[in-house]
């Protein structure tokens, strides 16, 4: 059979053989994980990187490879000084070199990613590509990676050479490409199997990324597993799989950490509810009036496109604010949207000290986020930063009693996410139901909509603009709504009127 292994292939079979059997033999059994937004930025970055080495012929793609892989031998042959897409085959092995710097006595080989870190797999990928290179005769003179800068801060025209780091790994890389040929022959086998291929769980299910046939190669554990221990690190869950302790039964007995054992004991013993209403009081003590729920949306870009910002950096375009001025008033709501394909900083801060006081408790949940987008937003208006950091210091986090396991039900399935507390202290109620919103649903998808929002007609921008605020609007009545539930639990009934 003539199966072609590319680059990508390569490191996804890699590590499992039962990988490489199910992706050709069960792809039905594939469950993806949206990636549009990093392929996006993968090609931007791409885009960009190549600007780095100056001018550059691009061997465009084409269905059949052979067609590229004659394009590169022109372009070598033409001793052609930067080769972007460089092609390459040598046996059943095919890869494009993002970017190949050609010399007379050998190249050079740039892999350019779309991260801020060099991760192992990166050198796996490399290593393929150089040795079906040096396969091929030629002499390779350096591996290189290059990846975003995380402490790269724009400030005026983006400056690529700071922008991009380019990590020489030629060294490191030699063990890796010894192995690509045995490696390939392992995949090419257990591509080919008649049999099904059944490695058993273990780290490579996780790590690098969480393999797409887990649902699959998961499905005769008993339910709930270990794997379902929510705050648990993936290397104990898998001391404990590994020593036969699978299910809720098994690990019950076990000499384990407290919060995991309350998740089990919650759900194999149907528990009640719990709440240590005095530690539920003091915290509810803590907090004064007026009273500020928020809520902020972001987004990222890979490329920086405004000054002060970093690849990656949470920019806010959007937040709600509930509030309620006094105890016993009713509940309001404010609410500030960017407009798209602007910088959304500026606005968005003035609107935001302009409607927040600088006394009386701003309640986030999970407020290290809110925090550190205040903050930055602080650091880059000197004008408006000591409102900022006012706003910043009177924030409480709604998340603590959960954190801490002062209120906790089986339905929280041992998280102390909104994700999973609201449904917990709410079930079926529809107006907390994320799933009943328009388009938006969570926080990545708000961020997609943004993101893409000039794309759109008139009309259609209009609709999502007003999904957005929806969206949003409900993460900030959610936190009313726990706070109301944690008064009531501590016998203060809070009437919320609207
Ligand atoms: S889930 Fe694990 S065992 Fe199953 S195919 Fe993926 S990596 Fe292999």
């Amino acid at each position: 059979m003539n199966d072609v292994i590319t680059k990508s292939l390569y490191c996804s079979l890699l590590f499992c053989d039962r990988c490489a059997w199910l992706s050709r033999n069960k792809p039905e059994k594939y469950v993806e994980k949206k990636k549009e937004d990093v392929l996006q930025n993968g090609k931007e970055v791409g885009e960009y990187a190549k600007e780095l080495f100056g001018n550059y012929v691009n061997i465009e793609f084409n269905k059949n490879i052979n067609v590229m892989i004659e394009r590169t031998q022109e372009c070598v042959e033409r001793n052609t000084p930067v080769i972007t897409e460089a092609s390459f085959r040598y046996e059943n092995m095919f890869c494009s070199v993002d970017i190949l710097k050609n010399y007379p006595d050998g190249v050079e080989v740039y892999e350019v990613k779309s991260s801020t870190e060099v991760q192992d797999i990166y050198l796996d990928d490399i290593a393929f590509q150089t040795h079906i290179i040096r396969s091929l005769g030629y002499n390779v003179k350096s591996a290189n990676i290059v990846y975003l800068n995380s402490n790269y801060v724009r400030n005026g025209d983006l400056e690529l050479d700071k922008l991009f780091i380019i990590e020489d790994v030629t060294d490191e890389i030699i063990p890796r490409e010894d192995k690509v040929s045995i490696n390939v022959r392992r995949i090419l086998s257990s591509l080919r199997s008649p049999k099904e291929v059944t490695n058993d769980i273990d780290s490579y299910c996780f790590k690098p990324y969480e393999c797409p046939f887990l649902e699959y190669c998961s499905k005769d554990l008993p339910k709930p597993n270990i794997f379902d221990v929510k705050i648990m690190k993936i290397t104990e869950k898998l001391k404990y799989y590994k020593a036969g302790k699978i299910s809720f039964e098994d690990l019950i007995n076990e000499d384990i950490n407290e919060k995991y054992l309350q998740q089990i004991d919650f759900e194999l013993n149907d528990k009640e509810d719990y709440i240590n209403v005095n530690n539920v009081k003091k915290f509810l003590k803590t907090i004064k009036y007026p009273l500020y729920f928020l809520d902020f949306e972001t987004y990222q870009q890979a490329i920086p496109l405004y000054d002060g910002v970093s690849p990656y950096m949470q920019i806010p375009f959007q937040y709600s604010l509930h509030y309620i001025e006094k105890e016993g008033k009713e509940l309001k709501h404010k609410e500030f949207l960017a407009k798209e394909g602007t910088d959304p900083r500026r606005k968005l801060a003035e609107s935001l000290v302009n409607d927040i006081p600088l006394k009386g408790t701003v309640l986030a949940y999970n407020m290290s986020f809110e925090k550190t987008v205040i903050k930055n937003l602080a650091k880059i208006y000197p004008d408006l930063s000591k409102k900022l950091m006012k706003i910043h210091d009177n924030i409480i986090d709604l998340m603590v009693p959960f954190y801490n396991r002062d209120y906790y039900t089986k339905d929280m399935r041992g998280s102390y996410s909104i994700k999973y507390v609201l449904p917990a202290l709410f079930p079926g109620d529809p107006s907390l139901n994320y799933h009943n919103l328009e388009q938006i649903h969570n926080g990545g998808e708000a961020m997609n909509a943004f993101s893409n929002l000039v794309n759109y007609s008139e009309e259609e921008r209009l609709t999502i603009r007003k999904n957005l605020l929806e969206y949003c609007k409900l993460d900030t009545f959610a936190m009313v709504k726990i706070w109301q539930k944690l008064n009531e639990k501590c016998g203060k009934n809070i009437n919320i009127s609207i």
